[in-house]
């Protein structure tokens, strides 16, 4: 793939201002030289979260994400990096140039998919308006669908052909290839090309959160099989990230506060003709981890709306506990017998619906009075057993504890019996989104605050820079990411690389190297709080000496106890010395 030129880059980086483009997104408040927020990557109630307008970047103390405007909107948006750079170059007036490949698609693979994919929904949106289809628009209909909605989410219809949809695209300039890659054809086995996916269908394409058209699910008309089918995993089409109508609710949610979870497309689709917007659809696949990261950047709060027959099934429920992990908020609601979403709001309209939502009981309580209701009280280990998992994945201390309670208290057991049981379950590491770093085990992590906090001189100075260098001969840092850092910090300022260019390269250098851009980032935050920098310095150079001081003591120490084991005498008392000598520098 062609590689945006550095120079555009750097333009399009002078022209932005990451304060700027960080508060269209996050609320931050000027503290000092920077700005404070609550941070959109991890859940938390004091502000961590800080952006440096002087060095443009942000970091966050509690989950050391960081980065510059581009890493911001990479993450915060889902978007890979050039897609990301098109999007602040547009708003600094930076033109970038389209993108070169020698892959014969001529571009950026993910353009191509999106542009075809865009041209794919407007064709069979326009059929489905046109003469050929009739039959489609008598199908809406009887769902009642009006043209509005279905001109909304871009319904469409697929014709009963094996290549129009191709031979359209192909007039329009795009290749067999590209087609295929946007699971748009499928290759003929018998060799004579590739023919459309979608035939005889009504199409419902597959929105990002960004609302760029990324997949497309198709269903039949008729009582015939499959009711479904739906576009493959593409480049730019990856199941697990993507909530449908996400783009659609994602204001909505924000303002009210609150994500509805239903099933099916059409649950999204006529909820949102009838004024509920804040509804996304998992499409029939369990909850991902990538999809809570989603919804959290913009609600806390979570409702799974069940239909009836799903209502009773802890299993459905378990896959909830991931959206309890990721810090949420989750409430359950179910229909009455036989209704699902799409069904009951055109029966009893927007009221009964939204009283519906309103009436959803946290998932503790649902999940109680379901297993409860099921399997009897007097089944304490079943129950115990079903409801411990997700009292474990709670955060939150206070309401772990509030919950152990109310279980003991409505199995009549001993609360201290549920503690216990409670210390048995293992987190499910398999949920997380990684990103965690590892448990701070005191000493080790204290010595590597030192060293950190160094590095964070070293980087904000260019003067501090080179008498940390003369004060910290060979060894002196500890094997990783910090030393690999401070080295190549060392090596920049020797090149005349300033202090204010300094972190933005080494972010870009390190790309998707987490543990080295983690150590830059937490590095510039500790300087950044550390108070009197050259104080601090002093001490933190001060603790090195002395962590490689107790360092050398204890291997000496070390021998001297083989030494007297071995009850060798001459070198019981070289080691004496060499001790003692340096018990004597320490006093000094
Ligand atoms: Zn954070």
């Amino acid at each position: 793939m062609g590689r945006i030129p550095q120079e555009i880059i750097d333009q399009v980086l002078d022209r932005t201002d990451i304060v700027e483009v960080i508060s269209g997104y996050v609320n931050i408040k000027k503290a000092g030289r920077n700005f404070k927020g609550c941070c959109p990557f991890h859940d938390e109630k004091t502000p961590s979260f800080v952006v440096s307008p002087d060095k443009q970047i942000y970091h966050c103390f509690g989950c050391s994400a960081g980065g510059n405007a581009v890493g911001f909107v990479m993450r915060y948006e889902n978007m890979e990096f050039p897609e990301a750079l098109r999007m602040l170059a547009e708003k600094a007036g930076v033109e970038v140039p389209e993108q070169r490949a020698d892959d014969g698609m001529g571009g950026s693979i993910s353009a191509k998919l999106y542009e075809v994919n865009g041209l794919a929904a407007e064709y069979y949106h326009k059929l489905m308006k046109s003469r050929h289809g009739a039959a489609a628009r008598e199908y809406l209909k009887a769902r009642g669908m009006t043209g509005g909605t279905a001109d909304t989410f871009m319904i469409g219809y697929s014709p009963d052909s094996w290549e129009s949809l191709r031979k359209y695209c192909e007039t329009k300039g795009f290749s067999p290839a590209v087609l295929r890659k946007a699971g748009l054809t499928v290759p003929s086995d018998k060799g004579r090309g590739d023919y459309d996916r979608f035939r005889k269908r009504i199409i419902f394409p597959i929105f990002n959160e960004r609302g760029k058209i990324v997949a497309f699910g198709g269903r039949v008309m008729d009582d015939s099989l499959p009711k479904y089918i739906n576009s493959p995993e593409t480049p730019v089409y990856n199941k697990s990230g993507v909530l449908y109508g996400l783009n659609f609710a994602r204001k909505s949610m924000r303002d009210k506060g609150c994500a509805v979870i239903v099933e099916g497309y059409m649950d999204v689709i006529m909820t949102h003709q009838y004024g509920v917007k804040n509804i996304v659809a998992t499409s029939g696949t369990a909850l991902t981890s990538r999809q809570a990261a989603m919804l959290k950047r913009y609600t806390k709060t979570a409702v799974m709306l069940f239909d009836s027959d799903q209502a009773g099934e802890t299993a459905s429920l378990r896959g909830l506990d991931i959206l309890i992990e990721h810090g949420m908020e989750v409430r359950v609601a179910a229909l009455p017998s036989g209704e699902d979403p799409d069904s009951y709001i055109k029966k009893k309209g927007r009221e009964a619906f939204e009283s519906v939502l309103e009436q959803a009981k946290g998932l503790f309580e649902y999940k109680l009075d379901l297993l409860i209701g099921r399997l009897g009280k007097r089944d304490v280990g079943g129950i115990v057993d079903e409801m411990l998992p997700t009292i474990s994945k709670v955060g939150n201390a206070v309401v772990q504890s509030d919950y152990l309670k109310k279980l003991a208290e409505r199995l009549g057991v001993h609360e201290a019996s549920l503690r216990y049981e409670l210390g048995k379950v293992k987190p499910d590491y398999s949920y997380r989104s990684g990103n965690e770093s590892g448990p701070p085990s005191g000493k080790r992590a204290s010595y590597k605050t030192g060293e950190l906090h160094l590095l964070g001189l070293a980087l904000t100075d260019g003067k501090r820079a080179s008498r940390i260098r003369e004060e910290t001969p060979p060894g002196s840092f500890s094997e990783g990411p910090v030393k690999d850092v401070i080295l190549r910090v060392f090596d920049l300022y020797g090149k005349g690389v300033t202090a204010r260019e300094i972190p933005g390269r080494l972010l870009d250098e390190y790309g998707s190297d987490e543990q080295r851009r983690g150590a830059v980032v937490q590095a510039l935050a500790r300087a950044e709080i550390g108070g009197d920098p050259d104080k601090a310095m002093d001490d933190c150079l001060c603790y090195l000496k002395k962590e490689r001081r107790d360092e050398k003591l204890r291997s000496l120490t070390l021998r001297l106890k083989k030494a007297q084991e071995s009850n060798n005498g001459d070198e019981m008392r070289e080691l004496l010395v060499k001790i003692n000598k340096i018990h004597k520098e320490k006093v000094t």
